[in-house]
């Protein structure tokens, strides 16, 4: 396996971390969906958004190059590693701003522990359109959640509340910071439909609010990408809505979903646009539809990395797959879409570490 040996000076930040939780050479498959990655030279996991200011803040006083995750549901790490810090953010707060108690506006803090992920079974595929609905007409509540707060303990949690707004999220693994990095899309919805501002660390140490306006959000998309800024809270425009109806889609959309292979980051190319796809005549902008249908990549696999025969956008690691294979995989299916129809698929999935090797 590889292993950083104390390339860069990293003690001084080790202690002032706390020795008993900083461990050295972490493997990061551990903590990514995809179950593949090399080591973090050094790895700290936090527990509220406290520790996510102090280790970020720390590292760069020490001039030692800091990576933030959450659920590494989203994420390729390469075969190599991190070096530097890795943060794993995990844990904190979500706040319901303006509950009246008694005459008096009041914010709920609702504490979230740091919590992970689980792994479900399905075989229904998913469609969503029938299960939208309008919930404009109910009255507005603003939410603001920490960006360790896993999604799924999120939307639950706000249920009780009788706050609905997350329900179009249904099983969608990872943290609120991972959600907001990629502005995550749940079937038509998409994450910065209800987002107000996002509470960020900048690169010069200091807490700034940016408005959803200035945020960049696109499709699978934030300024975040280009920014390196570390998302802390996000405050939503969420709804004192019909939590039984929310619940119903939830748990609809989590049956849907069940195809979607817990094994692998999600899809692993973006969907192509309308427009190509009427030019194309095909009958859907999915690429794991291209994938299944057009290209006819059924079961193509190299090494453990293999196209999943449930849902073809989506790579999953059979069991001892490196980033090499699931590169091998990726590059082949863009050759061929490339070869076959000229399209030049888009990554989903976000990359991490160094691949020339
Ligand atoms: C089975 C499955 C189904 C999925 N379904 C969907 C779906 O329907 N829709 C969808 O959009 N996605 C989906 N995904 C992808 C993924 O779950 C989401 O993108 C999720 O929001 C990622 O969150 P995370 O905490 O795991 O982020 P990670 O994978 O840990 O990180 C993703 C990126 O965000 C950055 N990041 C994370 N936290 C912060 C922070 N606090 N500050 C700054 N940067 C940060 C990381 O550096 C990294 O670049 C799916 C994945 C799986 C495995």
């Amino acid at each position: 396996m590889v292993e950083f040996k104390g390339l860069i000076n990293t003690d001084s930040l080790v202690k002032t971390l706390g020795e008993d939780r900083v461990k050295l050479n972490e493997p990061l498959s551990r903590h990514t969906s995809l179950k593949i990655g090399g080591p973090a030279e050094l790895f700290f996991e936090t527990r509220d958004s406290g520790d996510l200011i102090k280790a970020v803040r720390l590292a760069r006083s020490f001039g030692v190059p800091v990576t933030v995750i959450g659920g590494g549901s989203n994420v390729l790490v390469s075969d190599q590693g991190l070096r530097g810090l890795v943060v794993k953010n995990a844990g904190g707060e979500v706040k319901i701003r303006r509950m009246k108690f008694f005459g008096f506006h009041r914010d709920k803090v609702i504490p979230i522990e740091a919590r992970w992920m689980g792994t479900e079974e399905g075989t229904q595929k998913y469609d969503f359109h029938d299960l939208n609905y309008d919930e404009s007409s109910f009255p507005e509540i603003e939410v603001s959640i920490d960006s360790g707060v896993n999604l799924q303990v999120a939307m639950f949690k706000l249920f009780d509340e009788g706050i609905t707004g997350l329900q179009w999220y249904a099983r969608i693994p990872g943290t609120v910071g991972g959600a907001v990095y990629n502005n995550i899309h749940g079937g038509s919805h998409i994450l910065s439909e209800i987002i107000k501002e996002v509470v960020v660390l900048d690169n010069h140490g200091g807490v700034k609010k940016i408005p959803a306006k200035n945020m960049e959000f696109g499709y699978d998309k934030s300024r975040i990408h280009e920014t390196g800024e570390v998302i802390l809270e996000v405050v939503l425009k969420l709804k004192k809505g019909e939590v039984e109806k929310a619940k119903g889609v939830a748990e609809e959309w989590r049956k849907r979903k069940a195809s979607q292979p817990f094994n692998s980051a999600g899809c692993v190319f973006k969907n192509i646009p309308e427009e190509d796809a009427s030019i194309l005549g095909y009958p859907t902008t999915s690429t794991g539809y291209i994938i299944e249908h057009i290209l006819n990549m059924t079961g193509y696999k190299v090494g453990g990395a293999m196209i999943s025969p449930d849902h073809h956008n989506f790579i999953v690691n059979t069991g001892g797959a490196t980033a090499k294979d699931f590169l091998a995989v990726m590059d082949e299916i863009q050759r061929r879409a490339k070869e076959a129809i000229g399209l030049e698929l888009e990554d989903e999935i976000i990359r991490l570490g160094d691949f020339n090797y």
